[in-house]
């Protein structure tokens, strides 16, 4: 099972990955010294499983984070460590994790652990443990370091794991290839030209069906998406599910000043005291005329700002007043309810970096910052249809033999969630003339072409010859179940998908192909899946070698843990288990079945269905 990863840094990110025991960390402490010999500056990065600690008990760092401090940095001159406090369910998020890491002051980030993950790295194995191999249910390996005598696929390049030298020698390379990689990506962004002319995909055009795993497939056509770079300013009420084209920068302080978050008193709040003279009120919207001295208290309402010489409110329900003077009943702390100036925003700070898709919170966000219009990345255009002779037009009569076209509906309103403007081209008789007009058409006034139907062998003769004369296209089998066959190109400047038949196939195929090539295509920085542990409540059957994707509800457990269980019956044209469903049930190529009680992952659906 490995887990959807991608680097947020400019600098290369290398994992090293073993069962415990084969000497990761023996191996990191020797190749460490070794590439900084060789002038490369390192960070690493190690997954520590249990509730690990690197302060000391009496220490001021120690004590001063067990009273309560989230983060701790302590710092010296010649070093500075920050601790932060992070219960999480389940496993730390490398990503997150990464953009900790100073990119401009290392060349690589060395990873340990996070084995899961589809990150590139290297496969320590050592035959005597007896351990299975890691690569053989990872594409993400790029090499095995292990003994002379350890049989490997003739592909899988090879490292001598008692040769810190050649593994150095590796590391190397791999930085150097990334670093060009890089530099020629770049180039690529920079200097892209306007959408009409923009170089789209670089797949070579097979005529025979290549077997693809889920994630090979994903990752063959996202590399073949660029994102769009024609921009438009819209008014507020126009963002919901743009996505943002510029950093937004604050121009202001959020809250613009300090102020109360309560109804009730503000004054210097000082324990000794036991009476504040009550010397007038603020509401929202004004301000107290002077500095309130020692032993006096103000009315005050939430949003008001906080006179000067006042640091405290008591909220009115904690206070007694009497001949024009207030006390506080106990438990007041020094500062509370106290909102101050730019604590949620600072004047100059980022507020929304570009890539971020908009919805109600970064809308109000916006606002709240006085933007009345946001610049964003234009709708994707994507254009739909149908085929197959059986397929007819809901709305008419059904004849014999034929059954409704559910696809054409499914796909449209996905691709609206996202933020797609939709171009409707029915369904495409079976004729040559038809689908070939209808493809350069769309073609022209799409950013991507979607169709369903008509794919699998046996029947994928036919648009195969159309898409063929028109541009590249790929068909591939998919070891995936929904949704085994699937064409992947380009006609024209557009993409072109081309998804099954089965109602259910098409979606789950869009969901996993589709849907984050739309995000990348949009400009969105996260297109990556979100996927969840949960606990199965029943036993999963699944083959290894293929990815199930079960239509599964999940809810919360009495434990307070997430549980899954799938809709029962799964059969790839059964729209209905997609309509009881809150997730997909992900089982990975690796895994065989999955027992009651096992964790899987689960991909809810909140976000587009
Ligand atoms: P195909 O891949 O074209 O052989 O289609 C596989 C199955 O999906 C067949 O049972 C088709 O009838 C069905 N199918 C194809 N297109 C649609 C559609 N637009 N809506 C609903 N079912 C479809
Ligand atoms: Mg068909």
């Amino acid at each position: 099972m490995t887990l959807p990863f991608s680097n947020p840094l400019s600098i290369p990110v290398l994992g090293f990955c073993a069962y415990s025991g084969t000497g990761k960390t023996t191996l990191l402490k020797q190749l460490i010294p070794e590439l900084n010999h060789r002038g490369l500056r390192l960070a690493v990065i190690k997954h520590a499983h249990h509730n690990f600690d690197v302060d000391i008990p009496g220490k001021d760092s120690y004590e001063m984070r067990k009273a309560g401090a989230r983060q701790m940095l302590v710092a010296s001159h010649v070093r500075w460590a920050l601790m932060t406090e992070d219960a999480l369910e389940g496993d730390p998020q490398l990503p997150h994790l990464l953009a900790q890491i100073e990119a401009d002051k290392v060349d690589i980030v060395l990873v340990e652990g996070f084995k899961k993950l589809q990150l590139p790295k290297i496969e320590l194995h050592r035959a005597a443990h007896g351990k299975p191999f890691i690569h053989e249910h990872d594409d993400n390996i790029l090499a095995v370091a292990c003994c002379d005598d350890t049989v490997l696929p003739e592909s899988m390049p090879r490292l001598d794991l008692n040769n810190i030298n050649a593994i150095a020698d590796y590391v190397m390379s791999y930085v150097s290839d990334w670093q060009a990689a890089h530099k020629a990506a770049q180039l690529v962004v920079t200097a892209e030209p306007a959408l009409a002319q923009r170089p789209m995909t670089t797949v070579a055009p097979a005529h025979t069906s290549q077997t693809l795993s889920v994630s090979q497939g994903a990752q063959a056509i996202l590399n073949c998406v660029t994102p769009l770079t024609e921009y438009l300013s819209l008014p507020l009420a126009e963002l919901n599910g743009a996505v943002l084209a510029t950093d937004a920068i604050s121009p202001v302080d959020v809250p613009q000043q300090t102020n109360s978050a309560m109804d009730g008193f503000a004054l210097a709040y000082d324990a000794d005291i036991a009476k504040y003279q009550i010397v007038g009120q603020v509401l929202a919207g004004h301000s107290f005329e002077r500095a309130l001295n020692t032993g006096e208290a103000v009315r005050i309402m939430t949003g008001a700002p906080i006179p000067a010489g006042a640091d405290t409110v008591v909220p009115k329900e904690l206070t007694t007043e009497q001949d024009g003077h207030m006390s506080c009943h106990d438990g007041v702390i020094r500062g509370q309810h106290v909102r101050l100036a730019g604590e949620d925003i600072r004047q100059g700070a980022t507020a929304l970096t570009s890539g971020q898709r908009l919805g109600a919170a970064e809308i109000g966000l916006l606002a709240s910052l006085g933007f009345a219009h946001a610049t964003v990345v234009k709708k994707p255009v994507v254009a739909v249809f149908s085929t197959g002779d059986e397929v007819s037009q809901p709305g008419e009569a059904l004849k014999p033999d034929c059954i409704y076209d559910a696809n054409r509906y499914t796909i449209s309103a996905m691709a609206t969630a996202l933020g797609c403007e939709v171009i409707d081209l029915g369904i495409i008789e079976d004729s040559e003339a038809a689908l070939s007009a209808a493809l350069s058409q769309a073609a022209t006034q799409a950013d991507v072409v979607i169709s369903s139907g008509g794919v699998s062998v046996g029947n994928a003769d036919y648009i195969k010859t159309v898409l063929a004369q028109l541009g590249q296209i790929n068909f591939w089998r998919i070891n995936m179940r929904p949704g085994r066959p699937l064409a992947f190109g380009q006609v024209n400047k557009a993409l072109f998908f081309g998804l099954p038949g089965n109602p259910v196939a098409v979606m789950v195929s869009f969901l996993q192909f589709v849907q984050p090539a739309l995000r990348k295509l949009a400009g969105e920085a996260q297109w990556q899946a979100k996927w969840l542990p949960a606990i199965s409540d029943q036993m999963l059957p699944s083959r290894q070698g293929r990815s199930e994707f079960l239509r599964g509800v999940y809810h919360l457990g009495d434990d307070g843990r997430l549980h899954v269980r799938t809709t029962g019956p799964q059969g790839s044209g059964m729209l209905n288990s997609m309509v009881k469903a809150n997730c997909l049930i992900v089982i990975d190529d690796a895994d065989d079945a999955i027992a009651a009680g096992q964790i899987v992952y689960i991909q809810p659906f909140a976000d587009l269905l």
